[in-house]
């Protein structure tokens, strides 16, 4: 596959912005070779500045739940633009998007909008703080909440593939208000609420895991979870910037059947465009500003660009909510099946783990089910199948620690072909 411009653009890339790049990941560190400049999104399709097209599951790393630029966004955004793009005062807009998320996601009673993820999770400490008065709070390892300073504690994502879990420039001060649990293990939650009673703010989990790979909590622990929080009053935030709207319309707090006390948005809710939220219970939300004294501001928070592009896909979600979901599952379900039969005819046993939409394989005979589990994957053959699979045109993350999306514009045909070449890229590399 020619990618010459590609190469140009990041030669020329480097020496202007950071590793070439405005986030780590895309700079194909951990699986070698050259990054992918693209200059255009069809459905389930990427083109390249050369004009190579690759099958995408990456979907801008979550947001493109149908694929990309689907028409009934294209039209929104196009409608909007119109009437202008910002106006840093209330629209109508904003009340429906408040109105469409306490709808879908019923322990979400009230919603602010910001404009990433990581605002979204950085806002919820604080308000989790601001309504308790404790200062420390609980991750877990493998974990990926956005990088405020306080999370970049043995974090996941681009921190766990560039290997610095734990960035420089992070305080002492910072780092010692947060408690670190594995993920799934109960026990080390219960340790670290007795050694420090009554100070605990806040335990944040990605319910479903999709930053260490996809490693799901299992129901008994979420349960378990839930109830020592009740007992402490300590706040329960799940952070569905990844699985919000993508395992279920109601994320993943509808697939479990347990309510978190506070939950965080991102990806899906903007339709593509950078945009965040967090909300639940009405008592703890009244504590915001200007409700109440736990700062948070944004200028160009609620922005109606943003939100009509959030709103279409919030909106064709609650209006073909069956459809949508049980499709996904069927795509879904069916790769995972392809890539298994492949593992199994040569001789492996490689673990994938899938919830709904989500899909991870992991280049370890080992069951992942936490950070310790998932970090046992073997990275050089990950990166190996990933250059393979590249050639092949099929556009994966480009790290071992991330998930495979599959979208609603992904046809038969993309996931017949998807799985022959990963019987040939795995072949050509084990
Ligand atoms: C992507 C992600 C974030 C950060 O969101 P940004 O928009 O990149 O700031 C936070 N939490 C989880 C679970 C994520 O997947």
């Amino acid at each position: 596959m020619n990618i010459e411009k590609s190469v140009e653009l990041f030669n020329k890339a480097k020496s202007l912005i950071p590793g070439g790049v405005n986030s780590p990941v895309r700079a194909f560190k951990s699986v070698g070779g050259n990054p992918v400049f693209f200059e255009k999104g069809e459905g389930s399709k990427l083109i390249d500045v050369n004009g190579n097209r690759y099958i995408d599951y990456i979907g801008s790393w979550g947001p493109h739940l149908f694929g990309h630029n689907p028409p009934f966004i294209k039209e929104a955004l196009e409608e909007q633009l119109e009437k202008g793009v910002s106006f840093g005062a209330p629209t109508e807009l904003e009340v429906k998007m408040a109105e469409i998320i306490t709808r879908l996601v019923p322990s979400v009673e009230m919603v602010r909008m910001v404009n990433s993820g990581t605002e979204a999770t950085m806002s919820a400490v604080r308000t989790a703080r601001g309504f308790t008065g404790r200062e420390k709070f609980i991750k877990f390892e493998g974990c990926y909440h956005g990088h405020a300073d306080y999370f970049l504690i043995k974090a996941g994502s681009g921190a766990l593939t560039l290997g610095v879990p734990t960035s420089p420039g992070v305080t002492n001060g910072n780092a010692a208000d947060t408690l670190l649990a594995d993920f799934n293990d109960i026990e080390s939650v219960k340790r670290l609420i007795q050694a420090n009673k009554g100070e605990i703010s806040s335990v944040i989990i990605e319910p479903v895991a999709g930053n260490m790979g996809v490693v799901p909590a299992s129901k008994d622990f979420l349960q378990q979870l839930r109830n020592i929080c009740d007992e402490e009053e300590i706040i329960l935030i799940f952070d569905e910037v990844m699985s919000g709207f993508r395992v279920a319309a109601g994320g993943a707090q509808e697939l479990y059947g347990i309510k978190p006390d506070l939950t965080t948005f991102g990806k899906i809710i903007g339709g593509g465009l950078p945009v965040g939220a967090f909300g639940g219970k009405m008592e703890i939300m009244e504590k915001v500003a200007p409700a109440g004294p736990v700062y948070q501001a944004g200028t160009l928070s609620g922005n109606p660009l943003a939100m009509a592009a959030g709103y279409a896909a919030l909106k064709h979600i609650e209006e073909n909510k069956e459809e949508i979901y049980s499709s996904l599952e069927v795509k879904s379900a069916k790769l995972e099946q392809g890539l298994n039969e492949n593992l199994k005819s040569l001789g492996r046993n490689f673990q994938i783990n899938r919830v709904g939409s989500m899909l991870s394989l992991f280049f370890t005979e080992n069951k992942v089910f936490d950070f310790k589990t998932a970090v046992s994957s073997d990275t050089e053959l990950f990166g190996k199948y990933y250059r393979a699979m590249l050639e092949r045109g099929i556009y994966l993350a480009p790290a071992q620690f991330e998930a495979v999306f599959v979208s609603t514009v992904h046809s038969d045909e993309d996931i017949d072909y998807t799985i022959k070449a990963a019987f040939e890229a795995l072949k050509e590399i084990l």
